[in-house]
């Protein structure tokens, strides 16, 4: 088996000497056991948390532990009454390697469509939609006529983040990095409009972009691009902290906003989310995905790096904003 083992946790930016590819036997199963041949690993920003022992929402990977990561792929071998060879599943715990050997109960099957490609499960029908799904409708509650902006907007989140707020009759602003982004998302997916943050002012624009200021942050960034849209939240807005991602690869806290006091003068509601959290109504996400999908309501965009051997190179360009759309490693064929 192939896997990326954690060699040293990250001061700053992840790099070749945190992890290392290594070839280790696949054990025997044992009863209740499956192998699963990894086809698609995702790559995801929190795997830069997971990687240093900060305090966080589950226990940091163990220096010399394979690194942890979701992935899906085809059970080869079984020893559970519940799976067959050939059944596509994704077990609750993945990691950056070839094969995964793994209790059948800590294992999901994947109810694929045959019209939809196996990577869409990785991303729209996978974590990143049900994470959209959630963070915006059940903290942002979002109402017809409500302004929304999303940072990271043309990232896999916030996407259909930003989407799944149109069809709810929201306006919707944007920020990404670059022109090409930002013309995606206000020519194709029908924003309302688009923030380059890195060529132009992103307070100024979004007093131009919400005169009647902001009613729903789905916040991704942090930093000042998150402060400078707190600071035009309306009365009862709504801060949905998906996450932070310009502070991952700095080892000290992550500050707030500045302004602490407007959540009491405009009656903020601010919460932080992880998806885990929703386990037990993910089907319920699923259904409203699916149903968007198969309508052409919801766009999305895959990032797909070759190559198990690339994971490590591929990581980085969720820091850059290299990545365009869900990024993960293609690990094996279909
Ligand atoms: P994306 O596809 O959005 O990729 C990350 C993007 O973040 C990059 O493409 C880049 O876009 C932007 N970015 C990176 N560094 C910076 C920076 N310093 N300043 C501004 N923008 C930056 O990844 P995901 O959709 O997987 O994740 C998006 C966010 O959602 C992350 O914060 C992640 O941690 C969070 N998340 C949270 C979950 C939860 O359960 N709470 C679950 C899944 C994701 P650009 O080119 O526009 O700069």
């Amino acid at each position: 088996n192939r896997r990326w083992v954690l060699r040293k946790r990250p001061e700053a930016d992840i790099t070749s000497e945190h992890l290392e590819l290594v070839t280790q036997p696949v054990p025997e199963l044992s009863p209740d056991q499956v192998l699963i041949r990894n086809i698609y690993l995702s790559l995801d920003p929190t795997h830069r948390l997971w990687m240093s022992d900060r305090e966080q929402y589950l226990p940091p990977v163990q220096v010399g532990d394979v690194m942890r990561g979701g992935t899906l792929g085809v059970v080869e071998e079984s020893r559970s009454e519940r799976f067959r060879p050939g059944d596509i599943v994704k077990p609750m715990v993945g990691g950056w390697e070839a094969y995964t050997v793994a209790d059948a109960k800590m294992v999901r099957p994947v109810a694929t469509h045959p019209d939809l490609p196996l990577s869409a499960y990785m991303s729209v029908l996978g974590s990143t939609g049900i994470t959209a799904y959630f963070g915006l409708l059940d903290i942002g509650k979002p109402q017809p006529g409500e302004t929304v902006v999303v940072s990271a907007a043309a990232g896999a989140v916030g996407s259909i983040v930003g989407q799944i707020a149109k069809l709810k009759g929201c306006r919707v602003i944007g920020i990404a990095g670059g022109t090409e982004k930002c013309r995606w998302l206000a020519d194709e997916l029908g924003f309302d409009g688009a923030i380059d943050y890195r060529n132009e002012d992103v307070p100024a624009m979004l007093d131009r972009l919400c005169p009647d200021g902001v009613d729903i942050q789905f916040e991704n960034v942090g930093g000042d691009i998150m402060d400078a849209i707190y600071n035009r939240l309306n009365l009862n807005g709504r801060l949905s902290l998906c996450g932070m991602i310009s502070r991952y690869n700095d080892e000290g806290v992550m500050p707030g906003p500045r302004d602490f006091g407007r959540v009491l003068m405009k009656r903020l509601t601010v919460k932080g989310f992880i998806v885990l959290d929703y386990q037990k109504r993910f089907p319920e996400a699923l259904e409203a995905l699916t149903e968007w999908v198969s309508r052409d309501q919801l766009q999305w965009k895959n990032h797909v790096v070759d190559g198990l051997d690339n994971a490590l190179d591929g990581l980085s360009l969720l820091f850059s904003g290299k990545n365009e759309g869900k990024l993960m490693v293609k690990v094996s064929d279909e």
